[in-house]
């Protein structure tokens, strides 16, 4: 949909209702802005090619939104978890493919700033960290580079159950990265892949996992695969191969043992992928209350809006939202480190929520809108496609946070029915 400047959309949380801080304020309605002004009318192109929307993230680098978790003495914009997580649902309105794939890119800075500054560090280590993130994100606020993640590898390492099977060697001044990831979004675009891998010793260990910056074009590195799947196509998350690629020891984005030390502390890390799909749901919502109004541009000014089937419809649909929005709301409030374990079975409630709502949400408006609503000329059948990638993205998937959270509710640390 075009914007409108006359009519910009209203934000998904208000932020004199929802208390939010200047910057909160601020980073959000210039992701709303560019978000409705400039990825929404491009949406439809990288989905119906599934291409990177190399554009947009032009667009964010000049917005200095490539840095926003960057901390400010580093020239960044320093947003907080918090902070991040209501800026990338602002951007999921309008093209989920950016906001999943910029949650690849921020979670560089995010768990190697605010994160990494809640963990514990010898005094050593703290030093090579503070000296090696430095050259990370000067790249990303000087050149706009771009990083990707990818841990996926096919098998239970992603869902948190083994050490990955990607491997890093010791060799003189550095390290050669061995392994297959699978699902690597920006695969092809990203400058840099944040790797997950393990230490190689004889026995490989999660306590060993490491976090390495590997070019995107150093030897050894092949992306592979096709990529045609049902949503999230702009996302080109296609197969890395690593094949004895060496870095040099400030590849290292954390030192060894510390993301197991977040994983273990910071569950809250693993929600970031969530507010591209708290952003599908409040679009989907949005559309269907103006397409109903007969206000979507491009489609005839016809009102359907006085059928009482379509206003239960519309009511069912917002009371769902609110109750998403609200319980994501008071999570992402409270992710700390160290959170109690009501803090966390509340996150695994709130994870599953967005995720499965999301897609709810967007069918709900297929229904309610109807026939005219699914053309591919109109975003609603793009919601509906990418709403349903949410509930897959591991370690967190609805499935294993149904797992976790019923077992965990039942059984404390250490107790077992032996
Ligand atoms: C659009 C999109 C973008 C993505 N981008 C990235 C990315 O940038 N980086 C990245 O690393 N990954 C990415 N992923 C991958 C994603 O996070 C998952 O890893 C992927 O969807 C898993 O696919 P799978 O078929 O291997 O899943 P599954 O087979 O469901 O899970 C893989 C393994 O996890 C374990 N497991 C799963 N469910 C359970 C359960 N209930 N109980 C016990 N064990 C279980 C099993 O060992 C299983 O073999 C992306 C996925 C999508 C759809």
């Amino acid at each position: 949909m075009p914007f409108d400047a006359d009519t910009p959309d209203a934000p998904i949380f208000d932020p004199v209702a929802f208390r939010l801080t200047d910057k909160q304020a601020r980073l959000t309605a210039l992701a709303r802005q560019i978000g409705q002004e400039k990825f929404a009318p491009r949406a439809d192109q990288w989905d119906r090619d599934a291409v990177f929307p190399m554009q947009n993230y032009k667009d964010m680098h000049t917005a200095g939104l490539l840095g926003v978790c960057v901390p400010e003495a580093n020239g960044g914009h320093g947003a907080d978890y918090m902070t991040y997580m209501m800026t990338a649902a602002e951007i999921g309105r309008y093209c989920g493919a950016t906001a999943l794939t910029w949650n690849m890119h921020v979670c560089s800075c995010l768990w190697t700033g605010a994160l990494a500054d809640d963990l514990e560090m010898t005094d050593d280590q703290r030093a090579s960290h503070e000296r090696r993130r430095a050259i990370h994100y000067a790249r990303i606020i000087d050149d706009g580079a771009i990083y990707a993640q990818p841990f996926s590898e096919g098998g239970a390492a992603a869902a948190g159950f083994q050490p990955f099977g990607t491997t890093a060697t010791r060799v003189d001044g550095g390290w050669l990265i061995n392994g297959k990831k699978i699902f690597a979004s920006l695969a092809g675009s990203a400058d840099y892949y944040g790797v997950l891998c393990t230490e190689k010793k004889e026995n490989l260990s999660r306590a060993d996992t490491m976090y390495m910056a590997v070019p995107a074009d150093a030897e050894g590195v092949t992306v592979m695969g096709d990529w045609d799947p049902l949503g999230m196509r702009g996302t080109v998350s296609r197969n890395l191969l690593f094949e004895n690629v060496f870095v040099p020891d400030d590849a290292a984005l954390m030192p060894t043992g510390v993301y197991f030390q977040a994983a273990s502390k910071w569950p809250h890390m693993f929600m970031t992928l969530t507010p591209t799909y708290m952003g599908i749901a409040q679009a989907a919502y949005d559309f269907t209350v103006k397409y109903l109004r007969g206000e979507v541009p491009g489609t005839p000014p016809v009102k359907r809006r006085m059928y009482p089937t379509k206003q239960h419809a519309v009511a069912d649909m917002r009371i769902m939202l609110e109750q998403t929005k609200a319980l994501w709301f008071q999570v992402i409030s409270e992710a700390r480190a160290n959170p109690t374990k009501e803090q966390v079975l509340r996150a695994y409630a709130a994870q599953y929520t967005v995720m499965e709502n999301a897609n709810e949400l967007s069918q709900l408006a297929i229904r309610t809108c109807g026939g005219q609503s699914m053309l591919k000329s109109l975003p609603l059948e793009r919601l509906y496609r990418d709403s349903r990638c949410g509930s897959l993205m591991l370690p967190w998937t609805a499935e294993l946070c149904v797992d976790r959270l019923g077992r965990e509710a039942l059984y404390e640390k250490g107790e077992s029915d032996d």
